[in-house]
């Protein structure tokens, strides 16, 4: 089977997760990659990058009216940044519960928010909020594409009942 239909028929999703500049100067990226990889999920991209100002406001589209948009843009330009697909069941949802609140100070400990920050406007990092978005921001962070391979049958039945 290729992958496409392996992912599909399992309900898997694909989401896009991303450190942003304070989390990569901090020296949190293996951190947050350990906690998605340690729950089971599957990484199909990762990226070191330096975003223009142009494609950090693309990201962002859905906030342009917000007064903290500029704030936030300027925040996400202070450095580079670490974008990766994590892919599995229920990803999507999962990821967010795993980030936690947008306010790290609403953030239940436990969650990468809630372990590491305090402030809105310096937590650390992204997570898409639906499935659609996810792949909007997939195709937007990953032009090239990313990978799509099937992992070790056995090592899924590890994490999967099925
Ligand atoms: N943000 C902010 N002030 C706010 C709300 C959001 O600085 O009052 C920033 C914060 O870094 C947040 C990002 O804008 O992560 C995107 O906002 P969104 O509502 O999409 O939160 P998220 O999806 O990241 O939890
Ligand atoms: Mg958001």
């Amino acid at each position: 089977v290729s992958s496409v239909s392996f992912f599909t028929s399992l309900n898997m999703e694909r989401t896009y997760i991303m450190v942003k500049p304070d989390g990569v100067e901090r020296g949190l990226v293996g951190e947050i990659i350990k906690r998605f990889e340690n729950r089971g999920y599957q990484l199909l991209a990762l990226q070191l990058l330096t975003p223009t100002k142009e494609h950090l406001e693309q990201h962002y589209a859905d906030l342009k009216a917000k007064p903290f948009f500029p704030g936030l843009i300027q925040y996400m330009l202070s450095g580079p940044v670490v974008g990766m697909v994590w892919a599995g069941k229920d990803a999507v949802k999962t990821g967010r519960k795993m980030l936690g609140e947008t306010n790290p100070l609403a953030s239940a400990p436990g969650t990468i928010r809630g372990d590491y920050c305090i402030e809105v406007g310096r937590n650390i990092c992204h997570g898409s909020d639906s499935v659609e978005s996810a792949e909007k921001e997939i195709a937007l962070w990953f032009p090239q594409g990313v990978a799509d391979y099937q992992r070790n049958k056995s090592l899924t039945q590890l994490i999967y009942e099925n």
